[in-house]
């Protein structure tokens, strides 16, 4: 049977559920009420009928021609006894007149086995229960039978379980009203919920579900969609800061490639004006490839698709090496780049993604340190932890830029490579360099932090220690 014609919504399932419970509880305590109350019931008649019989033993009255006879009270009550009185040969010697208006023809031949047993006998209304059993009154042996009808019990038994059937679906509607209007008070939170959650769109993910009880299961309901929503809010505007960032960081080269070019046809020009012009626009294109190929990586460092080598790396080699690669740039600013060693820490992890990762953070150190500044890359343990600290004698960055500092595309407003105005990785100044940093250093299960120093900046990257691997 199916019952697609209800509304399927919880409600109504915990209704129906709650009704389907409640039928089969009273159901079963219905029938254990009832088969109780039959046994009681049975046992009391038998009961009445022994205490029948020792009244017919013992009451007996003889009259002077020896025949017997027994008070009877009014023959219609209900205490007026079932007797018959049966002599040794067969022959019935008294009868009440109750058992003259009740006739029960079986009970002849229930006379063999008066043994002081209870037998049921079918009769009409009512079936019959008649105790037979042998004795001796005035010096003669005789067969009394006393017996009584079940029809009051039943009739009894009757009315019971008539109130009981009628009580059951009165109770089951009460209860099953009671259930409804119960489950949808408890619900009506969420259908509210819902409704807010509703409205809250892309544009308005700044909204946030109200919390009554923060303790309860629709307020923790609520508190982890109000997180969600604070994350997805968050990604939202990152998403769209980082596009908005993007479409400038290509116009502006595009821009340039396009002005050049409508400038050198405007007029006719000779080979080596061409030339320049080429040369020019060439140069944009690399930037732009270069700014292409660096997004490349963030959008592949997101998408995780790098399988990542876990190398035994010297910390201090690393420095050493990278200090040597971007050596030539500090030489040209007449920067002093030097490696100081407080320790010999190695470390377990992806060498190319970490080695990119101190190229960038030195690299900017040289690019936003004035000429004739200082940058220090230092190797050093730290409780088990390896760290490598880039510090420079730069501008260092204010205080409300560094929350954003390792943001795609985040550049602080205003400053600007001293000096060459040239990285060695494609593009000047893309905002990414931190980024693609962080992602490295993150990769390799270490942070990358950010301390304005009174002169200068430290980028410190704390990599977890690997036992033994780092060490002091
Ligand atoms: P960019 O390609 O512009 O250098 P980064 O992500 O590497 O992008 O750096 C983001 C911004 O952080 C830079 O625009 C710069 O203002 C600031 N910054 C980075 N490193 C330093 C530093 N060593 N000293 C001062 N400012 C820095």
């Amino acid at each position: 049977m199916t019952f697609s014609w209800l509304p399927r919504t919880l409600r109504v399932r915990l209704t129906l559920w709650h009704l389907a419970m409640m039928v089969v509880v009273l159901a079963i305590y219905a029938a254990v009420v009832l088969l109780i109350v039959t046994r009681n019931a049975s046992r009391a008649l038998d009961a009445r009928l022994r205490s029948d019989f020792r009244w017919a033993a013992g009451m007996a009255e003889q009259g002077p021609d020896g025949s017997l006879s027994w008070f009877e009270g009014d023959p219609w009550s209900e205490e007026s006894p079932w007797l018959q009185v049966w002599a040794s040969d067969g022959t019935l010697i008294y009868r009440t007149a109750v058992a003259r208006r009740l006739p029960v023809p079986e009970s002849e031949a229930l006379l063999d086995r008066a043994d002081g047993r209870i037998v049921p006998v079918a009769s009409e209304p009512a079936p019959f229960r008649i105790l037979g059993r042998r004795t001796v009154i005035g010096g003669d042996p005789v067969v009394v039978q006393v017996g009584r009808s079940e029809a009051l019990m039943r009739q009894e038994v009757g009315e019971l379980a008539l109130v009981l059937l009628l009580g059951l679906p009165l109770s089951v509607a009460a209860a099953g009203l009671g259930g409804y209007y119960l489950a949808r008070g408890a619900l009506a939170p969420i259908a509210d919920m819902t409704e807010r959650a509703r409205a809250i769109t892309a544009s308005r993910l700044g909204e946030r579900l109200p919390i009554d009880n923060p303790n309860d299961e629709l307020g923790r309901l609520a508190t982890v969609f109000n997180e969600t929503l604070g994350r997805l809010d968050s990604s939202f505007t990152q998403m769209r800061r980082f596009t908005a960032n993007v479409s400038h960081e290509l116009r502006t080269p595009l821009t340039a490639i396009r002005s050049v070019g409508e400038v050198a046809l405007r007029e006719p020009h000779d080979a080596a004006s061409y030339r320049a012009v080429v040369e020019s626009m060439l140069e944009e294109a690399d930037r732009l490839s270069g700014l292409v190929d660096r997004l490349l990586s963030v959008s592949r460092a997101d998408s995780g698709d790098r399988r990542r080598s876990r190398d035994a790396i010297d910390l201090a080699e690393l420095a050493d090496n990278v200090t040597a690669h971007l050596g030539v740039l500090a030489e040209e600013k007449e920067q002093a780049l030097v490696v100081v060693r407080a320790g010999r820490p190695t470390f377990r992890g992806d060498r190319i993604v970490l080695r990119q990762a101190l190229i960038n953070l030195v690299d900017n150190a040289i690019k936003y340190t004035p000429a004739g500044g200082e940058i220090q890359v230092r190797v050093s343990a730290l409780n088990g932890s390896a760290v490598l600290e880039v510090t420079d004698t730069g501008p260092g960055v204010p205080e409300q830029h560094a929350p954003y500092l390792f943001d795609r595309l985040y550049r602080v407003a205003g400053s600007s490579a001293t000096g060459t105005g040239e990285d060695l990785h494609g593009g000047d100044g893309a905002g990414l360099g931190l980024a693609i940093a962080r992602w490295a250093v993150e990769a390799n299960r270490g942070r990358l932090g950010y301390e304005r120093e009174a002169r200068g900046s430290t980028f410190r990257i704390t990599l977890p220690g690997d036992g033994p691997a780092a060490t002091a």
